[in-house]
């Protein structure tokens, strides 16, 4: 579904991305692991359309989608969640939900807030909740929720877990399987090796910039080394 090669950009002189290559298959998870600074974000930015890529190919569905601008990204069914949570504080849950709609493509079941409230259960009880008023889990869980009214084939999920408690993850993890379970697919950048685990099939380790490593779940958990040289877990 999405095919990225030879990824590289910059922040002005700074070479931040140095040929990033990824494949995320229809109905994987497929996490970016690494550390602080690695240059997750700046990836699923550079997917997105957010940072222009300065060489390289992202294929989407079979399109070439480097130079678009990120609403037509988004439009091509890419959905995509900062790390910085972007709900409306003084809207309601019901009114997040509904500025997210947008129509699903022929053949996918749209996505509704009461499906949504299956998915996130403590949602549905906050439904005229406004978002400003609610914890951060419930935020994150609701940023994630509005991104899937839009009815995307892909999401992309910047570090969904980092702040949350412990119980809180468990349920974003639960959430995450639910929605691979869904026909889903789904690129997440991640820290937390333990949730990443828990939901992820594939597993692609970035540094400096650069992958270093990719492969299977299990492979990774083999591979101490690895995990020790990038991860420091
Ligand atoms: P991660 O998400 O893995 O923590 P980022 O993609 O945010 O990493 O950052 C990768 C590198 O790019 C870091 O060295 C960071 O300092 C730098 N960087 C991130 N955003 C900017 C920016 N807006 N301007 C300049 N440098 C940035
Ligand atoms: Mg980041």
């Amino acid at each position: 579904m999405l095919r990225v090669t030879g990824l590289s950009a910059h922040y002005g002189r700074a070479h931040i991305l140095d040929g990033v290559a990824l494949e995320v298959g229809p109905g994987e998870v497929v996490v970016l692991l690494g550390r602080n600074g690695a240059g997750k974000s700046t990836t699923l930015k550079a997917i997105m359309g957010l940072v222009p890529p300065s060489a390289g190919s992202l294929r989407f569905l079979g399109r070439e989608i480097a130079g678009r601008e990120p609403f037509e990204i988004a439009r091509l069914g890419l959905g995509y969640v900062p790390e910085e949570r972007r709900i409306f504080h003084d809207l309601t849950v019901m009114e997040n939900l509904e500025v997210g709609r947008r129509p699903a493509p022929a053949g996918m079941r749209p996505w509704t807030p009461e499906r949504l409230f299956a998915l996130f259960p403590g949602l549905g009880a906050l439904r005229d909740r406004p978002g400003g008023r609610m914890s951060g889990g419930e935020q994150q869980m609701l940023t994630i929720a509005r991104t899937l009214m839009g009815n995307p084939r892909l999401i992309l999920l910047d570090e969904p877990s980092e702040g949350l408690a412990p119980v809180v993850v468990e349920r974003m993890a639960e959430a995450l399987r639910a929605l691979k379970a869904d026909g889903l697919s789904i690129l997440l950048s991640e820290q937390n090796l333990h949730f990443a685990r828990q939901v992820g099939d594939r597993a692609t380790i970035i540094e400096k910039g650069r992958i270093r490593w990719s492969g299977a779940i299990p492979e990774l958990m083999a591979a101490e080394a690895v995990r020790e040289q990038y991860l420091s877990v």
